[in-house]
């Protein structure tokens, strides 16, 4: 399998190769130069593996698809290390929760930070480890967090050899119980920097690092944001499982489900839609999203804006507050036939010009709905503390705020005889204060987190200036 850039100007690679880099040269992004179809037989077959073998076993099948440059046994061998039932805190891995006739909640978030970003980036650290080692070579990972990436990744790099990370994070500005899971690592290859500013500027400080290329290259700096294939690809994964147990119950209607999908970057949901183009049987794939709606607006008018820094502000689901859809460009690939030229006039050309395109009259946008199974919808602060309380008075289930974005929207779309499963994205414990809000008390802590407020911690603040970003990485890197 080769892949290519949404822009359509850098030399195909094989999987490896796209491991270990960001964007493509010419700023695009990585996909498979095709999909690989599944027939119905794989698909039985598929499901038998997840039911008997397990989840492991099964995202050894989807990933083996994708992946040609790594031996079949290492593959499988990475993919029974990482999903245990020991990290992910159950056999299943993403079990659902039944909340009504056909409504259910898929599990996603029971890994070590109790976010869904666990699940791609617990085979990330896994991965990077495998082909650095072949390489011998060593990577230095620099990040900017608001919270739950920063914290997935360092869980999943923690004593991984030949890794290091370097985490910035607005000093003061993440959630405590964020907080408390971050700093208290004490590992030595995982580094906490707390930068006086906020979260634009921890990303400012990573992009003039990155854009020094001279640095860039000496102390091998990578990342591993929503935008890594891998990550992506891990992702499709829980797709397949979440059909498997939802097309098995009396409800199961004609073998169609939906999926509902709390959205920011569009990177979940877009696993969702290369599962989707794999021949998985998926009827709706719901985009919610909360007040940063430049996802719903794109579905809604065929518009896709981005917004200015200042209109990106804080609210009670902040891992999906963005101003631009990092992933998106991937789907309008597709939407646009593959065409690279007119994906890198869009993205480059027209969104650096004006700020937006409009697609509102294009033949395929005008079909997306019905050809790729895209709606979606918005959810705002009222409509997350109405959705909690409801859950909660019903079900007696606690879901976290984004899950909350989830299943207002997906409410919006149930269609009797097809079963809707929201994703789960984090658990309650993360987004505490709002919890509190909705209910009047406090959502409980899953065992194994008592305390951890007052545990050691290891963290270094610093001014928002890239100087002091380069001299921390040069003294603590291996070059
Ligand atoms: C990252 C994140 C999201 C958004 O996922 P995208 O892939 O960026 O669309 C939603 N919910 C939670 C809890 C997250 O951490």
């Amino acid at each position: 399998m080769l892949y290519v850039s949404t822009r359509g100007h850098a030399d195909r690679k094989r999987f490896c190769e796209i491991l270990l880099e960001g964007l493509a040269p010419d700023g695009g992004l990585y996909l498979p130069e095709h999909y690989p179809r599944i027939d119905a037989a794989t698909l039985t077959r598929w499901r038998v593996v997840y039911e008997t073998a397990g989840y492991a076993d099964l995202a050894f099948e989807v990933l083996s698809l994708y992946i040609d440059d790594i031996p079949a046994d290492d593959l499988r061998v990475m993919c029974r290390k990482t999903y245990t039932a020991a990290v992910f805190g159950t056999p299943e891995i993403v079990p659902l929760k039944k909340l009504e006739a056909g409504l259910y909640l898929q599990a996603l978030s029971n890994g070590p930070t109790l976010a869904f970003k666990d699940m791609a980036m617990q085979l990330l650290g896994n991965l990077f480890e495998y082909e650095l080692g072949r390489r011998s070579e060593q990577l230095n990972i620099l990040g900017a967090t608001s919270g739950d990436t920063g914290s997935a990744a360092e869980y999943a790099m923690r004593g991984k050899k030949g890794v290091r990370v370097f985490m910035t994070s607005p000093n003061g500005r993440m959630s405590p119980f964020q907080q408390a899971q971050m700093f208290s690592l004490l590992d030595e290859n995982i580094h906490n920097i707390a930068v006086d500013g906020v979260f634009d500027d921890c990303q400012d400080m990573v992009k003039a690092v990155s854009n020094d290329l001279a640095f860039k290259r000496q102390y091998k700096i990578g990342t591993v944001n929503s935008i890594n294939w891998a990550r992506l690809l891990a992702q499709v994964v829980y797709y397949f499982a979440g059909y498997f147990q939802a097309s098995r119950g009396a409800d199961a209607g004609g073998g169609r489900v939906s999926f509902s999908v709390p959205s920011g970057n569009f990177g979940n949901v877009c696993a969702g839609h290369v599962a989707r183009m794999m021949g998985l049987p998926i009827d709706q794939l719901v985009g919610a999203t909360n007040e940063h709606d430049v996802l719903d607006e794109f579905f809604r008018t065929g518009v896709y804006r981005v917004r200015a820094g200042a209109d990106t502000h804080e609210t009670s689901s902040p891992s999906m507050d963005i101003s631009k859809a990092s992933n998106f460009e991937r789907f309008v690939f597709d939407l646009l036939g593959r065409d690279g030229q007119q994906v890198k006039d869009l993205f480059e050309r027209q969104l650096g010009a004006q700020g937006f395109f409009d697609l509102s009259a294009l033949p395929a946008f005008k079909t997306a709905r019905a050809q790729y199974g895209f709606v979606s919808g918005r959810s705002t602060h009222a409509d997350r503390l109405q959705t909690i309380r409801d859950t909660f008075g019903r079900f007696g289930v606690i879901i976290d705020t984004h899950t909350a974005d989830g299943l207002k929207v997906a409410r919006e779309y149930l269609s009797a005889g097809t079963p809707m499963v929201v994703l789960e994205t984090a658990l309650p414990i993360k987004f505490a204060a709002t919890i509190e809000e909705a209910l009047g008390r406090p959502p409980e802590r899953p065992p194994g987190f008592e305390g951890m407020e007052a545990l050691p911690r290891k963290v270094t603040v610093m001014a928002a200036d890239a100087s002091l970003i380069k001299a921390y990485i040069a003294q603590h890197a291996a070059a």
